[in-house]
């Protein structure tokens, strides 16, 4: 069966000259978390906005290879249209917006949708995954704290009811507790909604350990590709990547 997404051959030019990804190549099964790992400057980033479309040829980003979604190739199909498809993207750095409440935020994620009764039960279902959200629903979203802005940004994306997320470092910035929290939460999304998952991240450890296969990316391309748990029990992964051990 294709899978779900597929990339083929890759490469993201920066400012007309910089070759920031290098001819890369994977596959996300369907119904499958997968990871992208790497150090910073990797070129991970580029990859997922690659996929959700969010690089603008008009500002010199340029775009070749394919990515093929649902078995269709997206071409030079625009962010929104890519949004409707069933991809959504979750940014580095959790995006919300700060003057208002999460459930504003949720509210205003839900444009795509005309069934209010519809979007009551998505923000329900949002909270049910993430209770803390539920409870300070009515707090300005600049007042929550980091693992909680990275809940609401998640729930964001959930909100436009994707077959494919993109995740783009989640862990970042948060306590190893909230870490394993939001993993727990991750893995969840994907077993009961169906959700597929491709992961970015620079926590190996705790992206292997919810992703069933991984790429490791160094300097624009992919060094490393496996099941998650041979990565796992990769020398150079454990020294590099897993802080030895
Ligand atoms: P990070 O964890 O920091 O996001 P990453 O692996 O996601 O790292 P990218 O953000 O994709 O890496 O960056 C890859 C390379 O492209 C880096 O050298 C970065 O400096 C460069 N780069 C990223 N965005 C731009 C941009 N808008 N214009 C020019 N160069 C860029």
């Amino acid at each position: 069966m294709e899978p779900l997404l597929s990339v083929n051959n890759l490469e993201v030019i920066y400012d007309k000259v910089f070759l920031a990804v290098k001819g890369i190549s994977l596959e996300v099964p369907q119904g499958s978390i997968v990871t992208l790992l790497g150090a910073n400057g990797a070129g991970k980033s580029t990859t997922l906005k690659a996929i959700s479309g969010l690089l603008g040829p008009e500002r010199g980003e340029v775009t070749r290879g394919v990515v093929r979604f649902a078995g269709r190739p997206l071409d030079r199909l625009p962010s929104p249209r890519r949004v409707a498809l069933g991809i959504a993207q979750v940014l580095e750095g959790r995006r919300v917006f700060e003057h208002l409440t999460p459930e504003e935020n949720l509210l205003a994620a839900s444009t795509m949708h005309r069934d209010g009764a519809h979007v009551r039960s998505l923000i329900d279902r949002i909270y049910g995954y993430f209770p803390r959200l539920a409870e300070r629903r009515s707090t300005r979203a600049g007042y929550l704290s980091g693992g909680e802005q990275q809940m609401l940004a998640i729930g964001r994306a959930l909100m436009a009811e994707p077959r494919l997320l993109l995740l783009d470092e989640p862990s970042l910035g948060l306590a190893p507790r909230l870490v394993q929290e939001i993993f727990d939460i991750v893995r969840r999304i994907n077993q009961e909604e169906g959700v597929t998952i491709l992961l970015v991240e620079q926590n190996a450890r705790a992206a292997l350990a919810i992703a069933s296969h991984g790429y490791l990316m160094e300097n624009g391309r992919i060094v490393m590709a496996g099941p998650a748990r041979t990565l796992r029990e990769n020398p150079d992964v454990r020294e590099f990547y897993l802080g030895g051990g």
